[in-house]
């Protein structure tokens, strides 16, 4: 995989993440309780804690799918508190990746098509559009299920059709909210594959998971979240 032009505007270290005093409430609960945090370019990041413990809160902080309730989320330089819904959509569309567990594919859309049109809605044109989504497929080794509907693909075709999506306007930053969570071991060891190798050309990488196994092949740091805080960050030795 190449990916040069990609990481050409970020220098290494530059802070691509910045969360300060981060709360965020929904009616009584707390799902944020005061968390900073920093994550540099470059860097590959594992977020690991109990069920409830305000992980996809975090993410969600963090590419502007949702606000804080008081604190500040600034990402490559800009703050999103700044900006309307118009700007964070705008942000988020072009600056941030982002996969799920359970993948969140258009089922009426072939895998080709999926994949295009997160370029389509940042104003590539089509022909373009499709033009690197299959590259990407291609370099994700899919390409030949191109055409195929996301009912009849694997969880791991799925799973690798959402991370070409995510990379289609070459994110500043990748999420991934337990990619491997609805995949058997052999699937999901393939994601963590792609995923370590795509932060091995550059790409930060935020993710979430429960397995601290694969968060150790993965990530260079672990931050453990419990209650809605940060309760331990250290570095990781990559294994293998
Ligand atoms: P995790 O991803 O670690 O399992 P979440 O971030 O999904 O945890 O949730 C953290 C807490 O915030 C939980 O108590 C959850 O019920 C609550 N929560 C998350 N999203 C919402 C929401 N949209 N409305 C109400 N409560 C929410
Ligand atoms: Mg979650």
């Amino acid at each position: 995989m190449t990916r040069t032009e990609d990481t050409g505007d970020l220098a290494a270290d530059q802070v691509v993440v910045r969360l300060a005093g981060v709360r965020k409430e929904f009616g009584e609960a707390v799902a944020l309780d005061g968390v900073s945090l920093e994550i540099r370019a470059g860097e590959a990041v594992a977020v690991m804690g109990p069920s409830g413990c305000g992980k996809s809160t975090l993410l969600n902080m963090i590419a502007g799918l949702d606000r804080p309730t008081t604190g500040s989320v600034t990402v490559l330089g800009e703050d999103l508190g700044a900006l309307d819904e118009t700007g964070l959509a705008l942000f988020r569309r072009r600056r941030i990746g982002m996969v799920f567990q359970f993948f969140n594919l258009i089922d009426d859309l072939p895998a080709l098509d999926n994949v295009a049109l997160a370029a389509q809605l940042t104003g590539t044109p089509a022909r373009q559009a499709r033009r690197r989504a299959l590259e990407l497929l291609d370099e994700l080794g899919i390409a030949d299920r191109r055409n195929a509907y996301p009912a009849v693909l694997s969880g791991g075709e799925r799973q690798r059709v959402a991370v070409a999506r995510a990379l289609m306007n070459r994110p500043a930053l990748l999420l991934a909210d337990e990619p491997t969570g609805a995949l058997d071991s052999q699937a999901g060891e393939q994601v963590m594959d792609l995923l370590i190798d795509l932060n091995q050309i550059g790409q930060t990488l935020l993710l979430v998971t429960h397995d601290r196994r694969l968060a150790a092949r993965c990530a260079s740091r672990l931050v453990e979240f419990s209650d809605g805080r940060v309760a331990r960050e250290s570095a990781l030795e990559r294994t293998q």
